[in-house]
């Protein structure tokens, strides 16, 4: 039976190990509080006494590739990223909220509804401080309008985002946090790995993943970590400061909005170094097993391009627009589906050979790889 210790050897050591904190908040959900979080994000043995060799930390770790066929399965998974009902490129109504969003501020739209039609009582997202991100257990429409998009504001403007700054949320760790509440119905925003732990967790039945009735994964080319001295080296190369950010965004390119309404846009590869490690072993652009996933690529700006990808997805997709959603009108781009689709299948296929390519490097190099 493979157990943290294998996760360690075989994800920590190989740098392949995405902070997401599955591991220890399931082994915190059955109580054993083998594991802890040191103040990095790093998991460690924090009682290894009270490990009982369950085996299921390494299970749900999203970087082995245990369970990968079941959650395939159940996601009817199908090539070249995942099952996909429909695209779709929506907006938010509200506009107040979409000043807010991140591109079209769908997801917090679909999370406003859901809550005004008592579908959720609970949702678990992530909201920005000044340091990064941080995950968020909202219980409340009120709650949502605090996470939307990664904005700063302008009272605070003069210190948001001139410090160490990570886009990282370690969502996966506030579902600890259910067990404190008396939720019953909680949806989960988060990027791939982090879907893919929680999909691993159901098909094991494992508590509290029975809780979470919507998963929304959000495309990701990658998390970043911004030092001090790397923010200083942008502002000077790309001509703005920090102090004038208002809203960064990743697309094609890492967008920074200032408070003038002018856009920096930094290439991603100008960002490798630094991106997390683990984001380069990883092969899910588009969220692959989420309810529906959302992300900018193929949306003009200001727009959400959103794929359903299972039936529960679909019905809550098609009830938001009744009321809280507008989609993009068709006459104005009869291709911009087609569009959509294609640029996701480039990101993804672009992602999946960053993948293919980390891996042979390790392999290259005498290490043998897991996931
Ligand atoms: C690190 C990162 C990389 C991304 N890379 C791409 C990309 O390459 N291409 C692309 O098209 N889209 C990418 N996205 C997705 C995109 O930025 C938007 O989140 C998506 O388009 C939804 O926009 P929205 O305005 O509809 O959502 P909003 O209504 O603004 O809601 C966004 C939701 O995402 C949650 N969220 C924000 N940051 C995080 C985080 N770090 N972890 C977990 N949840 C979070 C918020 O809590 C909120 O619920 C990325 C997002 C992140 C966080
Ligand atoms: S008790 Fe189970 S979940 Fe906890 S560390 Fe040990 S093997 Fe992992
Ligand atoms: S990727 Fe997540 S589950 Fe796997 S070892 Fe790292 S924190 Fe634990
Ligand atoms: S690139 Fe993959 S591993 Fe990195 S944060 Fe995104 S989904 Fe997780």
């Amino acid at each position: 039976m493979k157990t943290f210790f294998n996760l360690i050897q075989e994800i920590q050591k190989e740098g392949k190990c995405n902070l997401c904190g599955g591991c220890v908040t399931f082994c915190s959900a059955i109580n054993h509080e083998a594991l802890g979080v040191d103040s990095d994000g790093w998991p460690y043995f924090k009682a290894i006494d009270k490990c009982i060799e369950c085996g299921l930390c390494y299970s749900i770790c999203s970087q082995t590739n245990e369970l990968d066929n079941e959650i395939k399965k159940d996601a009817q998974w199908k090539e070249p990223f995942g099952k996909v009902i429909e695209i779709s490129v929506a907006r938010a109504k509200d506009e107040s909220l979409r000043d807010m969003g991140t591109d079209g501020a769908i997801v917090s739209a679909i999370l406003i509804h859901l809550f005004d039609t008592q579908r959720i009582d609970g949702a678990i997202v992530s909201k920005n401080t000044r340091y990064g991100r941080v995950s968020f257990l909202a219980k409340s429409k009120e709650d949502i309008f605090a996470s939307t998009g990664i904005h700063f504001t302008k009272s605070h403007g003069m210190v948001d985002f001139a410090h160490d700054y990570s886009t990282f949320s370690p969502s996966t760790s506030e579902l600890k946090e259910l067990k404190n509440h008396s939720l019953e119905r909680v949806a989960f925003v988060g990027v791939p790995c982090q879907i893919n732990t929680i999909r691993k967790m159901q098909a094991l039945d494992l508590v509290p993943s029975e809780i979470i009735k919507y998963c929304f994964g959000i495309f990701c080319s990658g998390n970043y970590y911004f030092s001090e001295r790397f923010l200083n080296l942008l502002e000077e190369k790309y001509g703005f400061s920090c102090k004038e950010v208002k809203k960064i965004n990743v697309k094609e390119a890492f967008i920074i909005s200032l408070f003038s309404g002018e856009q920096v846009l930094i290439p991603l590869h100008e960002l490798d170094r630094v991106k997390r490690l683990a984001c380069d072993f990883c092969d899910d652009f588009s969220a692959g097993y989420a309810d529906i996933s959302f992300g900018g690529t193929g949306a003009p700006s200001g727009w959400t391009t959103a794929i359903t990808r299972t039936q529960i997805g679909k019905a809550v997709f098609n009830d938001a627009l009744k009321n809280k959603l507008e989609t993009y009108r068709v006459d104005d781009n009869p291709q911009y589906i087609t569009l959509a689709e294609k640029k996701i299948k480039i990101m993804s296929e672009l992602k999946k050979q960053r993948a293919d390519y980390s891996k042979t490097s390790l392999e290259n190099a005498g290490i043998k790889v897991i996931g």
